[in-house]
């Protein structure tokens, strides 16, 4: 395993071996809390990465010490050529997952099987079909349900997350809880963050302290255990005695992790993002078509990143949307 090189090292001395790489800016949900009502200015084909770039500038940074890539998008799977992307990545020494909303799931799974796929996150915020057509604007809960059970009965390691939004699916905590009862699934909360054209309000988030508030009224001290979480792992991790599976909290509004970050962002037209909340970008794809050297334009970005959620370390900075504007949409982000 290469280890990782000064360039992917920040001034704060956090190597970076994670690299999430967005497909596309496309997807077949319309999520509310990711895509803006009125939708996004989709960049034109030609001016976003193709298969061979995609493999080319991964291969950089695994050279750079990157052993983990994780593919989102928008939906990763609407991409024509996904089949043909994820065979050549698979040919890199990484661990390769993937970030998808399920609902055309089942014609990959030979194909991420051959490739080396073992962790596949999934996008689910309610167990309810009315309620799913409400958040996603698309009736597809069923197709998207049983394929996550597909998933879990091929050995797939499952991970699903779920937005939680208050007065929309804050009420289904427990029910998703119970759900990893018979099955060996983490099922995460993620808290509900803002983005451009995402109409976040402070008091729409339902934030770690309420999520536990809820556990503990429904299970007892006794049987909430606490696991292990893994190294730059960004959730905080639960299970309830006697249940397969087991569930967690991602907190990034309310208690960000950011010290531990390992993570890099390369959009679908190949702008390199040093953290989530970043709005400078890096365009990588341009160099890359204008044959110039990428690993100085790759050190700068990564220097360049801030300790805390892009300079916004206060709860005041951060919940001010002004400094979101300048940001993408999540759909556009990938995640
Ligand atoms: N379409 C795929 C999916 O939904 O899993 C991959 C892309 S999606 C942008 C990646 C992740 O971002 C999903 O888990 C989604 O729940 C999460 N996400 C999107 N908007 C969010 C927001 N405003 N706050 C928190 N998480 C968000
Ligand atoms: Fe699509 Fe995923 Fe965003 Fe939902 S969260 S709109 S499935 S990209
Ligand atoms: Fe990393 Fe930025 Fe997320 Fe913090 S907010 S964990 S620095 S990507």
């Amino acid at each position: 395993m290469t280890s990782i090189k000064p360039i992917l090292t920040d001034s704060f001395g956090r190597g970076h071996n994670y690299l999430r790489i967005s497909l596309t800016e496309r997807c077949n949900l319309r999520c509310s809390y990711c895509m803006p009502q009125e939708g996004v200015t989709l960049t034109p084909k030609p001016q976003l990465m193709n298969a061979e770039e995609i493999f080319s500038l991964a291969a950089l940074f695994v050279k750079n010490g990157v052993n983990k890539i994780r593919l989102t998008g928008g939906e990763p799977l609407v991409r024509k050529d996904f089949p043909d992307i994820l065979s050549r990545l698979s040919q890199l020494p990484v661990q390769l997952s993937l970030t998808s909303n399920a609902f055309s799931i089942d014609r990959h799974i030979p194909l991420l099987k051959d490739s080396g796929v073992h962790s596949i996150n999934i996008s689910l915020d309610t167990l309810q079909a009315k309620r799913f057509q409400e958040i996603t604007f698309r009736n597809y809960f069923d197709q998207v349900h049983q394929n996550i059970l597909k998933l879990i009965r091929e050995g797939f390691n499952v991970k699903i997350n779920a937005v939680l939004m208050k007065g929309i699916n804050d009420d289904e905590i427990i029910d998703f809880i119970n759900f990893t009862k018979d099955y060996p699934i983490s099922f995460r909360f993620i808290e509900f963050m803002p983005f451009d054209g995402n109409k976040w309000k402070r008091d729409k988030t339902v934030t770690f302290e309420e999520i536990m508030k809820e556990v503990h009224k429904n299970f007892s001290t006794d049987n909430i255990i606490r696991l292990d979480d893994a190294p730059n792992d960004t959730a905080k991790n639960f299970k309830i005695n006697g249940f397969e599976g087991s569930f967690a909290i991602i907190s990034t509004v309310t208690n960000p992790f950011c010290d531990t970050c390992n993570r890099l962002r390369l959009t679908a037209n190949g702008q390199l993002k040093n953290c989530l909340f970043s709005d400078k970008e890096s365009d990588l794809l341009s160099a890359l078509r204008n044959k110039e050297d990428l690993e100085p334009i790759i050190k700068k970005a990564v220097i360049g990143k801030y300790a805390i959620r892009s300079g916004m370390d206060s709860n005041e900075s951060f919940e001010d949307l002004q400094n979101h504007k300048k940001n993408r949409s999540m759909i556009t982000i990938g995640g």
